[in-house]
């Protein structure tokens, strides 16, 4: 089953918020991950296709048909919410029975595909608990079979990994892509978290202030967004104010920066964007960090090279995390190594340029 949303459009009646004019596509086992600020629009785009309301303009379609004006219960999807939403005073094999009674599935086949979704989520043993009695995690896992034991034609997820501490969120982000592949089923899951966003994505779509920005798969979302504000949602990233000077020049408040040749005239405003990671240390040679060394290994003239003084120095683990002032301006690097960082370098491959 695919999904697709035709130029949708809905305002709330307060004048603020909603969506504008979204266009997009979920294919068949897609998982599709929707991203954006709190406020954004993410939970009116699946509350529009779970039926809980209906778009002002342009059509909603499940495989090919336009759903307007079926209930949200006749439109067979499975939704987990940040909240788990479960019966406290069912067992937790009854929760996730309950869709399949709704939908009059004798009580034997309702057990049995109960507890096969059970097992699905690796909570075999805990049918007859009731939901107050597990971990959040464990209660989520249970939304989650409770979810999928109808077989829905596409699956729904607003946040539902929010609630759970750091460990257990990547645990049940593996769990969720393992079993969305198994069931090959259309998914929509929504995250404000970028990292999540782009483990789990076959392609993530970013919607801002109610409108669709980008629609691309993680790695061009990162390396190529189509504005500022897609850069700076995901990931970290230098963004700097220039103006063309030539096909291959920019020139910025730190100077003049080298990029590989881009279509922009010459005196258009622009913002270039390089990741924190493309921001290269100068090192010694002998790599014990004593200071920078003197010449550059590459003859002719160094590229895209800047001196400075470090203010911010984070330790993370595996990386460090530096700003290293530069006249005016602040770079921010992120490296492995250790040792003394007085000056950067910045490949020409490595810088975007944006519009301003
Ligand atoms: P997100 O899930 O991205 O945080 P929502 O889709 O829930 O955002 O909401 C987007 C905006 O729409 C909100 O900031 C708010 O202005 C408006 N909105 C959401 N729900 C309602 C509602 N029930 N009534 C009125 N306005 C709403
Ligand atoms: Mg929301």
């Amino acid at each position: 089953m695919t999904i697709r949303f035709d130029n949708v459009t809905y305002r709330y009646a307060t004048g603020k918020g909603g969506l504008s004019d979204i266009s997009l596509e979920v294919g068949k086992g897609e998982l599709l991950v929707v991203i954006g600020p709190s406020g954004s629009g993410k939970s009116t785009l699946l509350k529009l296709l779970a039926g809980f309301m209906e778009p002002q303009a342009g059509r909603i379609l499940i495989a090919g048909q336009d759903i307007r004006g079926v209930s949200a219960q006749h439109r067979d999807l499975g939704i987990v919410f940040q909240s788990y939403a479960l019966f406290p005073h069912m067992t937790v094999l009854e929760n996730i029975a309950y869709p399949l009674k709704l939908r009059r599935v004798g009580r034997d086949e309702r057990i049995e595909r109960a507890r096969n979704a059970l097992r699905e989520v690796g909570l075999a043993n805990a049918g007859d608990r009731l939901p107050g009695t597990l971990s959040g995690g464990q209660q989520q896992r249970v939304a989650l079979a409770r979810a999928l034991v109808y077989k829905p034609k596409a699956l729904l997820l607003d946040e539902p990994l929010s609630a759970l501490d750091a460990g257990l969120r990547t645990d049940m982000r593996d769990l969720i892509t393992h079993i969305q592949r198994a069931a090959n089923i259309a998914t929509i899951h929504v995250t404000h978290d970028q990292e999540e966003a782009l483990s789990m994505a076959d392609r993530i779509a970013m919607i801002h202030e109610g409108r669709l920005l980008q629609l691309a798969p993680p790695r061009e979302l990162y390396d190529a967004p189509v504005d500022t504000t897609v850069a700076a949602f995901v990931g970290k990233a230098n963004l700097w104010p220039g103006r063309v000077v030539s096909p291959t020049l920019v020139a910025t408040a730190f100077g003049n920066i080298e990029c590989v040749a881009s279509a922009w005239q010459i005196g258009a405003a622009v913002t270039l964007l390089i990741r924190p990671e493309a921001v290269m240390p100068i090192t010694d040679d002998d790599g014990q960090g004593k200071g920078p060394r003197q010449e550059d290994k590459q003859p002719g003239r160094p590229i895209n090279r800047f001196n400075g003084t470090l203010t911010q120095d984070r330790f993370l683990g595996a990386v460090r995390r530096y700003d290293l002032v530069v006249g005016d301006g602040v770079i921010t690097g992120e490296t492995g190594y250790r040792g003394i960082i007085s000056g950067v370098t910045i490949s020409p491959d490595d810088v975007r340029v944006l519009p301003a």
